[in-house]
């Protein structure tokens, strides 16, 4: 896609193309176009995504463009209508050179107010009138207290790196300056990680929010370890408990597609003595909050979790991640196995794939343009043999599947044949299924396929 596509106005499009940008950043491609139909927004980005433009070049288009902001009804001194909170004064002149750099062709005043500086030039800037306003959240209240700044004619809010600003005891601050803006307004929120007094500020400043989340710099599948288990669906469960029980996995963030799914298989897993909670959209904040801080902290072995609910969950040394179930949307696998891998830690990703999820698959694997090798554990092996649809689109590039694989029968004997049990073993656990001995990182199944870069 290209930055022509989002309808931005000519000034715009003209000051982006100067600066040599023709296609947007996933973070741009996915926000622009709701800043510019007026949702709130909730991004997931960290700084190097693009993040700033991503909400600079909608505000600048429609403080521009939209018909209430012709003008002649152009808010004059001191009220700003748009706001961008930021948690240090470097980054206030960051943002404020964008808004600049980005509005070099259109009709917009700025000025960014942090403190370390004399009050009394940004005092006069605003009295001359501004249209966008950069601030950390100290300067701006002495500015509130000193009444040179109103609040009142924001249409826009930006809190961005709302985490950091969380971390610098900004939290009270920023409710303060909320309290001055109207209630009827935009509020897009940025975050580096979502936290969970993150989430709980964005619950309360944010109205039906968009969510926008992006993979860090240095996609994280770069340091994930990707297999596909076949399975049959029935048999899953049997399987995760067997996985759970011969390698002692701990901080294991499970998918699935549903709630109900979720809290199924935590009970599961409960009563087979592996302490987990469920994390989804019907449970209390409180509930929630409680069950990521016990599986961060390691009292948990494992968090059940649906796609929504886990967006944001940030723990930077999560070893595991498992798909119980397939994702729909080939893109939320990519999301999910994001939540391992991070803050250079190796992490593995496993996902158990019946005949029935061999679309899914297929669709993932030409989204990620690589071929997963498909792994069985003995005494699970698939009674359904649906062949998978090939696809990788750079068949050159997938990992040639290592001999003795896959026979034609579409099992796979590596599992079996590493770990010397029989094929058709019990399932008593000990025998069969992956053994740390000799797997490729302890505790995960044999072959668990190619790394991927
Ligand atoms: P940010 O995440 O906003 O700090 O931006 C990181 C860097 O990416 C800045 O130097 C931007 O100028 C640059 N940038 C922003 N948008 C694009 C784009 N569409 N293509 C290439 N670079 C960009």
């Amino acid at each position: 896609m290209k930055f022509t596509e989002f309808g931005l106005s000519a000034g715009l499009l003209r000051a982006v193309g100067e600066q040599g940008y023709d296609t947007p950043t996933p973070v741009q491609r996915e926000a622009i176009p709701y800043v510019l139909a007026g949702r709130d927004l909730e991004a997931l980005a960290q700084t190097g995504t693009g993040k700033t433009a991503a909400f600079v070049l909608p505000i600048l288009h429609r403080l521009t463009h939209d018909a209430n902001n012709s003008p002649l009804s152009r808010a004059t001194q001191n009220t700003p209508r748009a706001l961008v909170l930021v948690p240090t004064r470097e980054l206030a002149a960051q943002v404020l050179e964008s808004v600049r750099t980005y509005g070099a062709h259109v009709s917009i005043r700025s000025l960014a107010v942090f403190g370390g500086v004399g009050i009394n030039p940004q005092i006069q800037t605003l009295r001359r009138g501004i249209d966008v306003l950069v601030a950390t959240p100290g300067r701006l209240l002495d500015h509130l207290g000193q009444r040179t700044v109103d609040l009142s004619k924001i249409q826009t809010l930006v809190l961005d790196e709302a985490d950091r600003m969380f971390d610098m005891g900004f939290i009270r601050d920023i409710r303060k300056i909320v309290e001055r803006c109207p209630k009827q307004r935009q509020t897009l929120l940025f975050s580096a990680t979502f936290a969970p007094e993150v989430r709980e500020l964005a619950h309360s400043v944010l109205r039906n929010p968009a969510l926008v989340e992006v993979a860090r710099r240095g996609t994280p599948a770069e340091l994930v370890t990707q297999s596909v288990i076949r399975v049959d669906q029935s048999m899953k469960r049997d399987l995760l408990l067997h996985l759970f029980a011969s390698h002692g996995w701990h901080q294991t963030l499970i998918f699935m597609r549903t709630k109900h799914g979720a809290d199924a298989m935590a009970k599961k897993l409960e009563q087979a003595g592996v302490r987990c909670a469920a994390l989804h959209g019907n449970k209390t904040q409180g509930a929630r909050t409680k069950a990521l801080a016990d599986f961060k902290s390691g009292k948990l072995a494992a968090l059940v979790a649906t796609d929504i609910a886990a967006r944001g969950i940030d723990i930077d040394s999560l070893p595991r991640v498992i798909n119980f179930e397939m994702p729909n949307v080939p893109e939320d696998y990519v999301h999910r196995i994001g939540r391992t891998g991070r803050a250079g830690v190796e992490g593995e990703a496993i996902s158990l794939v019946s005949s029935e999820e061999r679309i899914q698959l297929r669709d993932i694997e030409r989204l990620i343009k690589r071929e997963f090798e498909k792994l069985t554990v003995p005494g699970f092996e698939p009674q359904h043999h649906d062949s998978v649809p090939r696809a990788a689109p750079h068949p050159s590039k997938a990992a040639a599947p290592k001999s003795g694989q896959r026979n034609s029968a579409g099992r796979s004997s590596g599992a079996g044949a590493r770990s010397g049990g029989p094929r058709e073993g019990s399932r008593d656990g000990s025998r069969g299924g992956p053994r740390s001995a000799t797997a490729p990182k302890a505790g995960g199944p044999h072959h668990t396929g190619q790394r991927h870069r």
